[in-house]
This record gives structure tokens, sequence and C-alpha cells, in this order.
């Protein structure tokens, strides 16, 4: 980058990882081969995407900041397998992407990156939002993003979020990178989280996923009040929805004095199910 005459940018997140056992540690987590198509978000200065470019298929590079372009093009200038598209990768169709630039988009898709942080989320929501049926997605995260990414039901980092993602992905906290490993070092630690289709089947299809996301986003809003109470501020106040609400959590054997935290997804799911034939 000295060469370049460039400096990281905060703004963009750019934290650089360059210990090449943190990056071989990621692409095996990722258990990249050839068989595999890979996206990345952000390749930075490419020590990433020279790891995936020699043990995957075919890589393409989503990078928004051009000033790096000369530096992954020294960088990566003699794989053939890897193209840099210089994009900001939340306007991108990744769908229509996958399909326009790899040579066989049927074969296994996976995102593997270490994320500007500052747009984690709308990141993993952008490829969880998507129709494409991703084989992995490994991913670098701020260390207590990951932890809400992988918290089970019961635990203080479960929420909207862990919900969200657990939707459709089974999720791992693979292992956690201490802030000293990157260039410059960013003022958080960070953790790597694997991300995999679900295995087991939900219980229960929702009826309406919106009002399913609804009423989670809603039942979180209060962490610390009881379900029956966050579960009327999304129903609204009054008499009669207090002794609707009320019976509902009955009905279904849940105990209206826990928190929102100890409802499972699938509990979620029979609630909103009930909400949508209830009427409420
Ligand atoms: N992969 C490199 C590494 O591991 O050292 C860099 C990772 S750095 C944490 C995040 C990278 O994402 C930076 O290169 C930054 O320029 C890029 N980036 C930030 N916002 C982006 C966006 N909206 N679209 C694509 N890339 C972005």
């Amino acid at each position: 980058m000295e060469r370049y005459g460039l400096r990281a940018k905060k703004s963009l997140g750019q934290n650089f990882l360059t210990d090449l056992n943190v990056l071989s540690k990621i692409v095996s987590a990722a258990d990249v081969g050839p068989e595999d198509n890979v996206i990345e978000i952000g390749p930075g200065i490419g020590a990433l995407t020279e790891q995936l470019a020699l043990a995957a298929g075919q890589v393409v590079a989503l990078e928004v900041d051009t000033s790096l372009l000369p530096v992954l093009d020294e960088v990566l200038g003699e794989y053939d397998n890897v193209k840099v598209i210089n994009q900001d990768v939340l306007d991108v169709d990744i769908a229509a992407l996958i399909d326009r630039e790899f040579d066989d988009p049927s074969k296994p898709v996976k995102v593997v990156a270490n994320l500007p942080y500052y747009i984690t989320t709308p990141i993993l929501l952008q490829l969880l939002n998507t129709e494409v049926k991703w084989s992995k997605i490994v991913v670098m995260l701020q260390k207590e993003v990951a932890q809400r990414l992988a918290a089970n039901p019961g635990t203080k980092a479960y929420g909207t979020l862990s919900l969200t993602v657990q939707y459709k992905m089974d999720a791992e906290l693979a292992f956690e990178v201490p802030r000293t490993v990157f260039v410059p070092s960013p003022n958080v630690d960070s953790a790597i989280v694997s991300l995999e289709p679900r295995k087991k089947e939900l219980a229960v299809k929702p009826d309406d996923e919106k009002l399913l996301f609804r009423l989670i986003k809603g039942c979180f809003s209060h962490r610390r009040k009881t379900l029956s109470n966050n579960l009327q501020s999304v129903l609204g106040k009054g008499a009669e929805i207090k002794k609707q609400s009320l019976q509902l959590l009955e009905d279904l054997n849940i105990s209206p004095t826990i928190r929102p935290e100890s409802l499972s997804l699938d509990q979620f799911i029979l609630l909103a199910n009930q909400l949508k034939q209830r009427n409420l």
C-alpha cells in the first residue's frame, strides 16, 4: 500500500488481514475446493483472495474502493480464476452476478469474506434474502455480532439477528480472531462464523413470514419486559387485546411472564400463526 501511496480507509472498514495462519484457517472453515464458486466481499489488498484462488475453482471479488484495484491487479495478476469487480456489494444483484460471472453457475456457491464491519448486517440480510442456494457462507465479523448469529435461546446474545439468520441457516461460531492480527488493528475482536443451509427443517412453517418477523422484532424491542407485555405492545393496548393475548399464550402453553429470549424460533412461528388465525 505504501508503494501505491495508499492508506487504509476507516470509513470503508479497511482492516487488512495478512496472517497466513488465520487466512488458511478461514479457507479451511469454508472447506473451499476446486468444485467451488466463491464470492468474496471486500478483497482489500487481496491476501484472502489469493488463498481462495489457490483453493477454489473460480473466485469473484467485489471491492468498492477503486484505489485498491492496482494493488489487487499486482497481487492477483497470475491467477486466471479470479475476477475483481469494482462495485458496492449492496448495489449488486447477487443471483444475477452468479449467473453472469461463473463459468458453471450450477456448481456450489460459497461466500468467504472478512466483511467491512460498518455494513455487516445489511450484507448478511442481502445474502439471506436472495433465492441463491448457498453451499456455505463463512465470514469474519465483530465478535459480538458473531455471537448473536450463533446464539441459542435463553442467552444474552439471542435476539432478532439470531432468529433471522437461523430461520434459513445453521450458524456456528468457528473461531475467534484477536484484533492484533489486523493492519490497522480495529477497536474490537473478531470471529469467524460459518453458515450452512438448515439441516433440520423447521417444525412448523410460518403462514406469514412478514408477520413472523414483525412479531420477533416487536417482542425484542424491550428485552427486559415480559413476553406478554411485549406482545401487547405489538398488538396494541386495550383490555380486550390483553385478554386475548394472555389466552393465546395459555393455549400455546407459554408462560406470559417469561422474557422474549426464552422463546425458540419454532415457538415464535406457532405464535405468529395463531395471531394470524385469530385475526389479532
Ligand atoms: N479481505 C481483506 C482482508 O481480509 O484483509 C479486506 C477486508 S476489510 C475488513 C473490508 C473490505 O471491504 C475493504 O477492502 C473495503 O474497501 C471493502 N468494502 C467496504 N465497503 C464495501 C462495499 N460496500 N462493497 C464492497 N466492498 C466494500
